[in-house]
């Protein structure tokens, strides 16, 4: 048995917490490959060492005074390194800091040190082989993870060490410039990295324990998820759920390994766990229900559409011109909607609705604004009768008016669309009928 865990920033905040994460990983000998992201926040108003190690490095490259800014990211690891005993000094790796922010080397450079640092801690505490992520991770020439090259050298390089610590978020180009991952990055380290060990299991340490059915700032106390699929956690990620990084989720997936999200502060629970396939029922019909607010839809009415051959093609390519990317179009016989980002559009508004004008010459077209969409996701809607309809009762029942339906093809997941009024309302009334109420 072959185990990645990745801790994220809240889970190495402090020297408490370090000391969390080590019992963590002294419980299993099974968890050898360790990535840490940097230490996050210890309380609410604190700032994360990504962003103090950003704002010295915009104060650095603006030729003003970052000594007093570079000190205080230096207390921040000090007070861990003093915390756990360890006799480990950064001293020579923060003149090279200081060193290199002065020459500017990089954004990317800058952010990528919170994590390089908090993993040398990491492995000096657990007693891991340290290895810099810039010699195993690459980016190709358009700054694009290059995963081929990656998996492969980081694969044989890790076949030589048995316990290891590899800091997450950043990789190098060819040219050993230093380019890190987008925000909340070291999730897709963490996976790269089982993918490359062939890990059994891909653990991800949080400070949650798991998945929530749906945001518990609508619903109070929603039940956690048990087991999802990769495919269900992306529809709901895609509507604003968000534990893990979007990207996370396909390195792994091409291996079939599993993730689980499990709780630092918590470790005894169970977590939730994401698999490619699953017998496991849900414990609801549904899985997990998300949405956003802030879209707006362009209807569009016109005799015997449907006979007009190219229809949808010319009104999208209007959409595509003004570089706007739709999100559902429900059409009928006669009609055709186009769901998009209400920031998006709201600039290019006119320039669309004349675009559509001269294209397909409509009877009639309008603009609605401010809705919201609701994704009600589950594996296990394909083979219940009738729960579009328990969603449509539950929003009758709560006088909420419906303004838009879409069954996608797979049967993964029902859309909704309501106004950005009753959006809450809406989630809420969902969740009782399959959750609470368990109908
Ligand atoms: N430390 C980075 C961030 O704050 C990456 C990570 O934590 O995953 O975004």
């Amino acid at each position: 048995m072959k185990k990645v865990v990745k801790f994220g920033g809240s889970s190495l905040a402090s020297a408490r917490q370090f000391k969390k994460v080590e019992s963590i990983i002294r419980a299993e000998k099974s968890r050898r490959y360790v990535v840490p992201s940097a230490p996050g926040k210890r309380f609410d108003n604190d700032i994360k060492v990504t962003d103090m190690l950003y704002d010295c490095y915009e104060t650095a490259v603006m030729g003003q005074d970052f000594d007093k800014k570079l000190e205080k990211i230096k207390e921040r690891y000090n007070e861990i390194i003093e915390g756990l005993d360890l006799t480990l000094s950064l001293d020579e790796d923060f003149k090279q800091i200081h060193d290199f922010f002065e020459k500017g080397v990089g954004k990317d450079y800058a952010g990528s040190r919170g994590e390089y640092l908090n993993g040398k801690i990491m492995a000096a505490y657990l007693g891991f082989d340290f290895i810099d992520a810039a010699e195993v991770i690459f980016f190709n020439d358009k700054e694009e993870f290059d995963a081929e090259k990656t998996n492969k050298i980081l694969s044989a390089r890790l076949e030589k060490v048995e316990y290891a610590v590899i800091p997450g978020f950043y990789g190098a180009m060819a040219n050993g410039r230093i380019k890190t991952f987008s925000r909340g990055g070291s999730d897709i380290t963490g996976s790269i990295v089982a993918r490359a060990v062939k890990a059994d299991l891909y653990e991800n340490w949080t400070d949650v324990s798991g998945f929530l059915v749906t945001d518990p700032r609508i619903v109070k106390d929603p039940e956690p998820i048990e087991t999802i699929t990769y495919r269900e956690l992306r529809e709901l990620a895609y509507m604003g759920a968000s534990v893990l990084h979007d990207e996370a989720i396909f390195p792994v997936r091409s291996e079939g390994i599993p993730i689980n999200i499990r709780n630092t502060n918590d470790p005894s629970a169970p977590g939730t766990m994401i698999v490619e396939s699953t017998c496991k029922k849900s414990k609801y019909t549904i899985t997990g229900i998300a949405g956003k607010k802030g879209f707006a839809t362009i209807n569009i009415e016109k005799d015997r559409m449907n006979t007009e051959v190219g229809f949808g093609r010319k009104v999208l390519s209007v959409f595509e011109t003004n570089g706007i990317s739709f999100e559902h179009i429900p059409s009928g016989i006669d009609t055709m909607s186009v769901f998009v980002h209400q920031s998006e559009f709201e600039e290019k508004e006119q320039k669309v609705l004349a675009g559509i004008h001269r294209v397909v010459d409509p009877d009639v077209l309008n603009v609605e604004s401010d809705l919201a969409l609701i994704a009600v996701v589950g594996r296990g809607m394909r083979s219940t009768r009738g729960t579009a309809g328990r969603i449509f009762s539950a929003l009758a029942h709560a006088d909420i008016n419906i303004r838009m339906i879409d069954q996608g093809s797979s049967e993964l997941n029902i859309i909704i669309g309501v106004s950005n009024d009753d959006f809450e309302k809406a989630i809420r009334a969902i969740y009782d009928i399959f959750v609470t109420l368990r109908l």
